[in-house]
């Protein structure tokens, strides 16, 4: 049975480009009969806070969204990732490094030939040579990577598990047949096929959506579209602006429910329908606290 899911990270409240996976991964596992978990990524301590887990759970449920199974929180159980470096350790692939994260950056790093023991404040690193630079986007087609690093952080000097590993070891253990996510993600994909061939597991199927940009082609911030979705649309708004960026049909939602309208956008997901290119959005900053100007730029984007 196809299961997907949505990862987000609790480093703030749910924001548009976060809404767009969650729309993302969400109606194509309805599309497809299947289910859709929710994780959190929370294994960043230093970026991630406690409430923003809460808010962002509220948020989806406000949104609409109902997630199958149990939330997973990857803080909650430290050991699968723990066991995952260990295997990684055992093929030789992984191994123990002291470089400053100032020295990785200024030259290769050396110490796979060192082969230290791990002691606290030393980084668990994965040679990245052999890593397969194609793989297949069920969106967008064969991919090729010109680019990867030599090698790859498993486990931070400061003992905080990377995104990738977690990654990983977590689709693996919640059965994930199709992982959908933002384009931002696509360099991370062929590290991770490579993590699950040394774990000795099949991959799941990857599908990258669009990234909303910022009108200059810059970095979204704080008071445009990285701002809390909440803060800005109704919930109705919410979804429709993400099923409209998403190029799916806006017809037939008058007075549904967002969760109503996931089901009736999912009835009739069209994956052909998503832009290629990263999308741009032209949304007018709105002060914090005070309320758009008629309250609703949504409809103004979408009809
Ligand atoms: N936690 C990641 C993020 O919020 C997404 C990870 C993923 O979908 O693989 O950007």
């Amino acid at each position: 049975m196809y299961c997907g899911r949505f990862a987000p990270t609790p480093s703030g409240r749910l924001h548009l480009g976060s809404l767009l996976s969650a729309a993302g991964a969400y109606l194509r596992a309805l599309s497809q009969g299947g289910e859709c978990l929710l994780r959190l990524e929370d294994l960043d301590r230093p970026r991630c806070r406690p409430e923003y887990k809460d808010s962002i759970c509220a948020d989806l449920k406000t949104l609409g969204f109902t997630f199958s199974d149990q939330v997973l929180v990857q803080s909650d159980d430290l050991n699968p990732y723990q066991e995952a470096v260990e295997q990684l350790l055992s093929t030789g692939k992984a191994f123990v490094c002291r470089c400053s994260r100032r020295q990785i950056r200024e030259r290769p790093c050396q110490c796979r030939e060192l082969n230290l023991p791990y002691k606290k404040g030393r980084a668990i690193r994965l040679d990245c040579e052999d890593v397969p630079r194609d793989f297949y986007d069920e969106r967008l087609g064969s991919l090729h990577l010109s680019l990867l690093p030599d090698s790859l952080i498993l486990k931070r000097s400061d003992g905080i598990f990377s995104y990738n590993l977690a990654c990983v070891v977590d689709d693996v253990r919640q059965h994930i047949t199709e992982v959908v996510r933002g384009s931002d993600l696509i360099s991370s994909t062929p590290l991770q096929i490579y993590l699950y061939h040394l774990l000795g597991r099949t991959p799941p199927k990857f599908l990258h959506l669009p990234l909303i940009v910022a009108a200059d082609g810059g970095k979204l911030s704080k008071q445009n579209h990285a701002q809390p979705v909440l803060e800005r649309f109704t919930p109705a708004e919410a979804v429709r602006l993400a099923l409209k960026l998403l190029g799916q049909s806006l017809d037939d939602l008058q007075g549904l429910t967002p969760s109503e309208m996931w089901q009736q956008a999912a009835s009739r997901f069209d994956l052909a329908a998503i832009p290629r290119q990263d999308i741009t959005l032209n949304l007018q900053p709105v002060p914090q606290l005070t309320p758009a100007p008629g309250g609703n730029d949504c409809n103004q984007l979408t009809q």
